[in-house]
């Protein structure tokens, strides 16, 4: 994947949330952030409701979305940085 060009932060490596870790970034609330890398070395995190999902073979409530790598880091401190899943 090619970098993406931030609003905020310029060009940046990608990074792929769920909407509602993804929201935080506009409310400022936090939805929980369960988190990892893909096999291309991508961060990839989802909210609570999500991960929950995932983990009982659900159909994950919220679709999946490309922001920046340094988003993903704000939204990562708003959770008080979580240590990755896997
Ligand atoms: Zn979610
Ligand atoms: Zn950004």
């Amino acid at each position: 994947m090619k970098e993406i060009d931030c609003p905020h932060h310029g060009p940046q490596p990608p990074a792929v949330v769920c909407t509602a870790v993804k929201a935080a970034l506009d409310d400022g609330e936090v939805h929980g952030f369960h988190w990892w890398e893909d096999d291309r070395g991508i961060p990839c995190a989802l909210c609570d409701d999500c991960a929950e999902a995932m983990d009982s073979d659900a159909e994950r409530p919220h679709a999946l979305e490309v922001i920046c790598g340094a988003c993903f880091e704000s939204i990562w401190n708003m959770n008080d940085q979580p240590p990755r899943i896997s």
